[in-house]
């Protein structure tokens, strides 16, 4: 996929100095000054995030498709709790998850950019859907920073095209916020080099649906080892024996995307299906969820557009006292505010893709930021949906309860906010 670089939409005016925060404009040089534009003052302006003409391309063809065929299918989805294999078949057959991977693996190499709008533009119309394409690319990413070429040349190809599916198992019944508390583990065979896993993990997004599941595990329980240096990174393959899926959550909202408990019992993985070195898995579920975040902040974003445009067009058409319910200033302000509150988690979680994607040092406090401002986004906003559609938003005939419950779980996996206000507190407060 061409990374072009245009021009940036909030470029200062030709032969301006960008200030910059390497640079800060004070009353000598203040931000605008009229200063020819030189290669070291272009190499210092911050990334952008106006789309390109690929990228903008790719997010109408994804909107069409949601539309015509993903929409009609969300509120059967959503009754029934089935995961919807033809929908996977739909986004696999458009290559759509193909983006997140190289191209020289057999994926289109989007950018974090590019996968957050394919997501925003399914979740719009299906948050399970648009999960899909989130957990396949949350999943792939320990592979994708850590794993060898000989890893991605045996599992990328076929993750790219969706015949394999993935799935990411950090959390375990007592280890949930607290990643470090894992006690699954894995012991080295000597003889055979083997690893010999044994555990449990909760809350498995497609755990139960999955050919591969990059599981974290613990290699060094011995006292006196850090608790960050325990984990190390495997990938374990559905057919292992001693691995099973031990049950299936019923659940408030994304109700088609399965959650599973699964269980490890003396399952025996090569070293090839070592992820990373031992002892690093914890920084590596760290770097994984600092790239993942924005994925689940492009669901919220897109879950928050589908309720705001229902509720928009709805007070269009519904009369109350004679008159459209959209004339109605509190009804005015109401969707005003959550098409205002909508767009801003958007351009916040566009800007952190870029920064993301460009290597900020600060990564994880962008993608914490933007998790946490989209998530309580799509809450607020479905919310008010509800509300502008009176009790017709509060019945399955119309998306936007499916929406409030589905907004739910954007605050709470991959970290809840509370654990995202930590991490951009740290972030702020850590001594430089
Ligand atoms: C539908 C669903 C899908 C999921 N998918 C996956 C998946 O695919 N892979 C995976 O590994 N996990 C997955 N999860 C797990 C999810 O990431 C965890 O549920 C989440 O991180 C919170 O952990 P917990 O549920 O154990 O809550 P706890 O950690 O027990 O937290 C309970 C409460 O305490 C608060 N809290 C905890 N610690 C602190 C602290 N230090 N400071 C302030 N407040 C704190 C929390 O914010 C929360 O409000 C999924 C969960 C659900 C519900």
């Amino acid at each position: 996929m061409a990374r072009a670089t245009p021009p940036l939409e909030s470029d200062p005016p030709p032969g301006a100095t960008p200030a910059t925060t390497a640079t800060p404009a004070t009353a000598a040089t203040p931000a605008t000054a009229a200063t020819p534009a030189t290669a070291a003052t272009l190499a210092t302006r911050p990334p952008t995030y106006r789309l390109t003409e690929d990228q903008a391309a790719l997010r109408d063809a994804v909107k069409v498709l949601a539309d015509e065929r993903i929409a009609p299918r969300a509120a059967e989805i959503d009754r029934t709790a089935e995961f919807p294999w033809d929908v996977k078949e739909l986004l696999a057959s458009h290559d759509i998850l193909a983006i997140p991977y190289p191209e020289r693996y057999g994926g289109l190499g989007g950018d974090l950019l590019t996968v957050c709008l394919a997501v925003e533009q399914i979740s719009r119309v299906c948050a399970t859907s648009g999960l899909i394409v989130a957990v396949q690319e949350l999943a792939s990413l320990p592979l994708l920073l850590a794993g060898s070429d000989e890893q991605k040349e045996r599992w990328f190809p076929d993750l790219a095209t969706g015949k394999l599916l993935i799935a990411f198992a950090l959390t375990e019944a007592e280890a949930g916020s607290d990643v470090a508390a894992a006690r699954t583990r894995a012991r080295r065979d000597e003889a055979t080099g083997d690893w010999i896993i044994d555990g449990s993990k909760r809350f498995i997004s497609q755990g139960s649906v999955a050919d591969l599941i990059t599981v974290f595990a613990v290699t060094d329980d011995t006292q006196g080892t850090p608790r960050h240096k325990r984990l190390s990174c495997f990938i374990v393959e559905k057919d292992m024996p001693g691995f099973a899926v031990e049950r299936i959550e019923h659940k408030m909202g994304i109700r088609g995307s399965p959650t599973a408990e699964l269980s490890f019992k003396g399952v025996r993985v090569p070293d090839a299906n070592r992820i990373g070195d031992v002892g690093r898995g914890f920084e590596l579920a760290m770097r994984t969820l600092d790239r993942s975040r924005p994925g689940i902040a492009a669901q919220a974003v897109g879950i928050a557009q589908g309720a705001l445009e229902v509720a928009a067009a709805y007070a269009r058409d519904r009369k109350q006292f004679g008159q459209p319910i959209a004339d109605f200033q509190m009804v005015g302000a109401m969707l005003a505010d959550m098409d205002a509150q909508t767009e801003a988690a958007r351009q916040l979680l566009y800007k952190a893709c870029t920064e993301i994607d460009a290597g900020a040092p600060d990564a994880g406090r962008w993608s914490a930021m933007c998790k946490l401002v989209a998530g309580d986004t799509a809450m607020r906003v479905t919310t008010d949906a509800v509300q502008v559609l009176g009790g017709y938003g509060y019945i399955d005939e119309f998306p936007v309860e499916r929406m409030m419950r589905d907004a739910k779980i954007t605050q709470l996996y991959e970290g809840t906010q509370q654990i995202q206000r930590l991490v951009i507190a740290r972030a702020l407060t850590a001594r430089r």
